[in-house]
């Protein structure tokens, strides 16, 4: 790429006389082209008959200018050629707004899954909806209260680009019209692939009033404006099964087209493509691919066979609450094409299986898992732990039923993203030490092992630890105005604001400490706690919980007796740009849900990966990471699934008498209804959280609270020794290998896809 070049073109003057703003739409315009070149490149490569249709309802991308740089190998140059006209790519970067187009990890996940599949050079596309203003951009008001706005992200020049495809999408009693936009997404040092993003014709962002206020019934204009708007009632859960069908109809046109198109003759439809189906969110895919093929004149038995060799599923989670079930009710009004299909499709497992609790429609409710695994040909789960949890526990009737369908893909995160592009300071350590080859083997990276014992490596190390922990500092110095001390231990949890991820226990932690420290305990080290979540508009306890870190955070950091040893922030609006900026700073990784509950996790990987210790229970991939990593290079604690199952079964939980047992924790609970905070906060927030904790804490805090107080601080005192520290980063760098998605992908393919 010449850019100097291009902006004479475009602008007719040189690079230091462009804006900002004008490099950036230059630096756009080459990139598409690029990527589009090595699109076509790779279409024309590729030799597998099979292709992968990635479906998913979120892809929570980032921003793309960085990554795409780095995948198309013009980083280096194009940061150099940009400097020697005074210009500084990291301001350029600021200009691109955010896609969001996922909540959190499952659609990170699905970004780093294409990411993948270009790098490994596989056939095959994400397929989603182009929502106009994302999920919502979290701002926190005056009474430290999470506030929800609009997200746009869609500019005149994006890296979207319309393409000539749209269809029908038949609802009951209306048609609307669908355009389909398509994202190139770079693979690193290899082939390109595309996001394909459904968008509606009719779309209008005007019907947005106030915050994200709209009217739900008027699906010809909102279809594709917000990511599952809220489904706190009938008219977003409504809503939502509309979007799901608009997605999955136009995946299911443009799956058939483009097989036929590649000389399909639809009977061997098996032979020329895969679905995943990511989560329940797409699930309606499989009766609307039945219906499709009745069009082209293939009778139901034999429809119902290809499907079933053509779809997978993959589960997300065991939560009750987010396995989908919609009322017959809902498909009736919103779908009547498909009910009789669903119907026939609950039937035959009715004539055949006996036992009841696997039926795809009961009491008035259709289960979307279910149709999955009865009509799919695979069935995984995320991570080791999640995966033998679903075929003992959650999902044991189908394991029972269908064993061979059941197989685990631990996920894995790109280390473009995750390293080279957020840290490339640390990866250029590692690449004087072990070379290149990492960048496409990562396993490679267990050669750092052999300078565990050289102490030159690891003050390198600790070095550009603490280099990133000052370009934090600056960074949220300017963008939120937070004053961080960059000499203190940097203790972060960053995730979805879910009780089960139990920020709540952290917050215990914190007002524990605070305790301490006003009793005259001071710890040797300062300790900055840092939080960023996102709470859905609609969960009125996490809101509750953020809204106690920020009355913490305000509490404290103007406390002169405690601020000086203990600080707590919650970053604004939690997004992929911050946590590239948070995560290589980080010392200590909160990953501490209750065990059997995060089906994987990916934080966790993205932190180990960058050389922060995770502080953390034994659940989802963390399983993963301390087998390897050994007991010394982690710090786990609380208590395992099997208890936490065992009581769930039980029913006996009363959290009222761990409460009265644990003075420490009695006095951090009531904390939360003192005066203290009762001057700062907002009485209703605060008393509903005291009252939900002590009534309910439905994911068990309170059993573990004693023994991660007594684990973090094992922790920060560890951390004192900076020698010992280094080996145990550098031993978490070593072993993060094996969470690359390229590893997770490879598995999908040669295990599930077989694209060849
Ligand atoms: C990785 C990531 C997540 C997932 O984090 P978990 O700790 O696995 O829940 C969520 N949001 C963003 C922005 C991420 O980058």
């Amino acid at each position: 790429m010449n850019l100097t070049k291009a902006v004479k073109e475009k602008y007719k003057k040189p690079l230091a006389s462009c804006t900002n703003e004008e490099i950036y739409i230059s630096l756009l315009e080459q990139v598409k082209e690029l990527a589009k070149e090595k699109e076509t490149v790779s279409a024309s490569k590729t030799t597998s008959k099979r292709k992968l249709y990635y479906i998913s309802a979120e892809f929570l991308i980032g921003k793309l200018l960085s990554n795409n740089l780095i995948n198309l190998g013009l980083y280096d140059e194009v940061k150099k050629e940009l400097a020697a006209a005074g210009k500084s790519l990291a301001e350029i970067e600021e200009l691109e707004p955010e896609p969001s187009l996922g909540n959190g990890g499952l659609g990170r996940l699905a970004a780093c899954f294409v990411d993948s599949i270009a790098t490994l050079g596989l056939n095959g596309d994400g397929v989603g909806l182009n929502y106009h203003y994302g999920l919502f951009k979290q701002v926190f008001d005056k009474k430290h209260l999470q506030q929800e706005t609009p997200n746009p992200w869609i500019e005149n020049e994006s890296w979207l680009t319309k393409t000539e495809t749209s269809y029908q999408v038949p609802f009951g009693g209306f048609t609307v019209t669908s355009r389909l936009y398509d994202l190139d997404v770079t693979g690193y040092d290899n082939h390109s692939t595309r996001l394909r993003l459904f968008d509606l014709e009719s779309v209008d962002e005007s019907i947005v009033k106030d915050g994200i206020d709209f009217d739900k019934t008027e699906i010809e204009k909102n279809l594709t404006l917000f990511l599952y708007p809220d489904d706190s009632d009938d008219k977003g859960r409504l809503l939502r099964v509309y979007q799901q069908y608009f997605m999955v109809s136009n995946a299911a046109q443009l799956i058939l087209d483009e097989c036929i198109a590649r000389g399909s003759n639809l009977h061997d439809l098996a032979d020329y493509a895969a679905v995943q189906i990511n989560d329940t969110h797409p699930s309606m895919v499989i009766p609307e691919l039945i219906r499709l093929l009745g069009q082209h004149g293939i009778l139901m038995d034999e429809a119902i066979s290809i499907v079933s060799k053509v779809c997978a599923y993959t589960n997300h989670t065991i939560l009750a609450e987010a396995l989908e079930k919609w009322p017959i009710a809902f498909l009736n009004k919103a779908v009547p094409q498909l009910m009789p299909i669903i119907r026939e499709l609950d039937n035959r497992i009715r004539a055949t299986v006996k036992d009841e609790s696997t039926y795809i429609i009961q009491n008035g409710l259709v289960h979307m898992a279910h149709m999955d695994i009865h009509y799919g040909y695979s069935v995984n789960g995320v991570a080791y732990l999640h995966t033998e949890i679903l075929k003992n526990t959650e999902l044991n009737n189908f394991y029972k039923l269908y064993p061979e369908r059941f197989n685990n893909k631990t996920n894995g995160i790109t280390f473009r993203r995750w390293l080279m592009a957020c840290n490339p300071e640390l990866s250029a350590l590692i690449t004087s030490l072990i070379g290149e080859g990492w960048k496409k083997d990562a396993m490679e990276l267990e050669k750092l092992g052999a300078s565990i014992s050289d102490p030159a490596v690891l003050t390198k190390l600790l070095h550009v630890k603490a280099e990133k922990k000052n370009q934090l500092v600056s960074y949220l110095k300017e963008t939120q105005g937070l004053e961080l001390n960059p000499d203190s231990i940097f203790d972060i949890q960053v995730k979805r604001l879910h009780e089960y991820k139990r920020q709540q226990m952290n917050a215990l932690y914190v007002i524990h400490k605070y305790l301490e420290i006003k009793a005259g305990k001071i710890p040797k080290k300062p300790i900055t706690v840092l939080f960023g979540a996102k709470a859905a508009p609609a969960y009125v306890i996490a809101k509750d919980i953020i809204h106690l870190i920020l009355c913490l955070q305000e509490l404290i950091n103007n406390d002169p007796e405690v601020s000086p040893h203990l600080n707590v922030f919650m970053v604004e609006n939690y997004n992929v740009t911050l946590a590239e900026k948070l995560i290589p700073a980080c010392d200590i990784s909160e990953q501490i849900s209750l065990a059997s509950k995060e089906a994987s996790g990916t934080g966790n990987m993205k932190f180990m990966l960058n050389g922060a210790l995770t502080l953390g229970t034994m659940d989802g991939a963390n399983v993963e990471i301390a087998e390897p990593v050994g007991k010394d290079n982690i710090f786990t604690f609380g208590e395992s699934s099997e208890t936490v199952i065992a009581r769930y079964e039980r029913g006996d939980y009363k959290s009222k008498d761990w409460y009265e047992k644990d003075k420490d924790l009695k006095a951090a609970v009531d904390f939360i209804v003192g005066k203290e905070m009762m001057k700062i906060g907002q009485k209703e927030n605060l008393e509903r959280l005291y009252a939900e904790l002590l009534n309910k804490d439905w994911f068990m805090t309170f059993p573990d609270f004693e023994d991660y107080v007594k684990t973090r601080e094992e922790a920060y005192a560890a951390y004192t020794n900076r020698t010992e520290w280094a080996k145990k980063m550098l031993v978490n760098i070593s072993k993060a290998g094996f969470f690359s998605s390229d590893r997770t992908i490879a598995q999908y393919n040669e295990e599930i896809w077989k694209l060849s």
